[in-house]
Order: structure tokens, then sequence, then C-alpha cells
């Protein structure tokens, strides 16, 4: 499947493996001219980055910019036809886990999927955004506002795009996946710093009608996907039955089994009931109304 536009603009592609999408964002047409395009974690096997870089030219478009959101493998790739001196932003806390990380990374990058060394030659070359928005040097994109947290791997970065009213969340808000907390532990630190990547990410669901999510299916009503993974937390962290449709997939419930894990532990220690109420009240604070909405769901039966 080629490019599928979410927006105006703004056009997304969407692997053969886990679902994993490739965002295009196109600058304004000018006549006789290419157009500029921003591209964000393009995925993910060999054949498709080609088929990226063939969309890419169908288009008409050239590719000034890329960025990656994380720095998990899957999100740090790149073909020498996108351009292998164009610069690929990511947050100072991806280019920092990337330089930790490097043979790891590829290391799992390579596990099941072969490449050509000129694509494992320009994995991960990212470089640290110098502020809040992606450069743009030369105006040629659509103003692109960068949002850092620590949600799913250190230095997690959403894209804002404010003329298309574009969220692009990375590992975020997805259909397919539950919330992932753990990136290199299985800790409560990781736990704590999801919840409040969430709340991050909160006023920007709010204001955005296209939601984009790095695997899965985008939405237009991106307020739905914050929800779903809210009420899967808080009904882990309450010691509740988390009775949610994404675990039906096997990989989804280990993952599950991971969080409860870590919840348990907290319980063991005393301190689940403290920290998640204590991040509930961090939520009533900061959202006001939102929050009363939410208190008014249904509880589920408790299953111990
Ligand atoms: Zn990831």
């Amino acid at each position: 499947m080629g490019f599928v536009p979410v927006a105006d603009g703004v056009l997304v592609r969407t692997s053969r493996r886990m679902s994993t999408t490739t965002t295009l964002v196109l600058g304004p047409s000018r006549a006789a001219s290419v157009r500029a395009a921003l591209l964000v974690d393009p995925a993910w096997e060999a054949d498709e980055l080609v088929a990226v870089a063939d969309d890419v030219e169908a288009l008409g478009a050239r590719v000034v910019a890329g960025f990656s959101t994380h720095a998990h493998h899957d999100h740090l790739l790149w073909h020498p036809r996108y351009g292998a001196g164009v610069v690929r932003w990511a947050s100072a806390a991806t280019v920092r886990a990337v330089a930790e990380r490097r043979e790891a990374l590829l290391a799992e990058l390579t596990t099941d999927v072969a490449y050509p060394p000129e694509v494992l030659e320009l994995f991960a070359r990212v470089t640290p955004l110098p502020g809040d928005q992606v450069p743009d040097a030369d105006s040629e994109l659509p103003a692109t506002r960068v949002i850092v947290h620590d949600a799913h791997a250190s230095g997690h970065t959403a894209l804002w795009l404010p003329d298309s009213g574009v969220l692009v969340v990375g590992d975020m808000l997805s259909d397919i996946e539950i919330p992932l907390p753990f990136d290199v532990g299985e800790t409560i630190a990781e736990l704590s710093a999801y919840l409040a990547g969430l709340d991050r990410l909160a006023s920007w669901v709010a204001q955005a009608r296209v939601l984009v999510p790095g695997h899965g299916t985008p939405s237009s009503r991106p307020v739905e996907r914050l929800d779903a993974d809210r009420r899967y937390l808080d009904a882990v962290l309450a010691g509740r039955r988390a009775d949610d449709p994404r675990l039906v997939d096997p990989a989804m419930l280990a993952e599950h089994e991971r969080v409860l894990r870590v919840v348990a532990g907290m319980h063991g220690r005393g301190g689940v009931s403290a920290q998640g109420r204590e991040h509930r009240a961090d939520r009533r604070r900061g959202e006001g109304d939102e929050h009363e909405g939410r208190q008014t769901l249904p509880e589920r039966p408790d299953h111990g």
C-alpha cells in the first residue's frame, strides 16, 4: 500500500511489519518546483524503504529533512534515495540513547530482516534538535512543533502540525498496542514517566483533528485514544481487570503481564495506591472538566 492522505499535505504509509507508520509531511506546492517534504520514521523492510522513495518521487516531492520519534530500531531507518546527507532530527535524549545503544539497536534491527550495507550505514544517524521546532532554514515545510517526553522511551517525541491539526505521536496512543512503558528496564520509574507522558500529550490531543500512531491506524477521534490508554492504566493501577480489546494480541498480553508485574511490585511495597492516586490528582489539577467526564465511566468488576 502506498501513501494515503490523512490531512492536507500529510500522508501515511503502513508497513507490513507491525503496521508501522511512515509519515510524509509536504510543504506548500509551488509552480514548476518539487514539493519539499519531511519524512518521519520511514519503515520497515528493505523493499518497503525503496517503495517509500518511489512513492515520494511519484508525489513530486523531495525529502529535505527527516525525523525519528524515538530510539527504537524500527524508527531509526533511512535509505540513500531519501538523501544520504539529509539531516534527520531527533530529541537530544534520543540522540544520546542511540549513541549508547547503537550496536544493540542494530542487532535488534537485523535479527530477522536483512538490509543492504548502504541502509545499515545510514541507520540511526540522527542529529539533536536545537529547539522546539523542526528546523526549516529555507521555509519549505509546514511549522512542526516537537513535544518531548519520556514515555515509552527516553526523549520520545511527538510532532504537532498546527496548519493541518495533525499530531504524530510515535509509539503512543495506538489502536493495536496497549501502553508500552518499559524500554531499558521494567521499573516503576518508567511507568511513572509513561503517565507523565500521557499528561504532557493531553492538551495537544485535545486540539488535534487527526492522530497518527507509530503502529496501527490513524484516527480522527484522538481523544478516544488517550481515554482508552488512561482507562487501561487506571484499571491496572487500581488492581482491576483491564478489559481492553488490544489484549487479544498475544504479544500485547505478554506486555500486559510485564505491567502487572511492576504494579504488583509497587503493591508489595505499599506504594501503588499512593502513587496511582497521586497521578490521578495531578491530572485533575491539570485538566479540570475533562477528568470529571472520565470519572463517570462505569467501574469494571474487580477480578482481583
Ligand atoms: Zn518504540
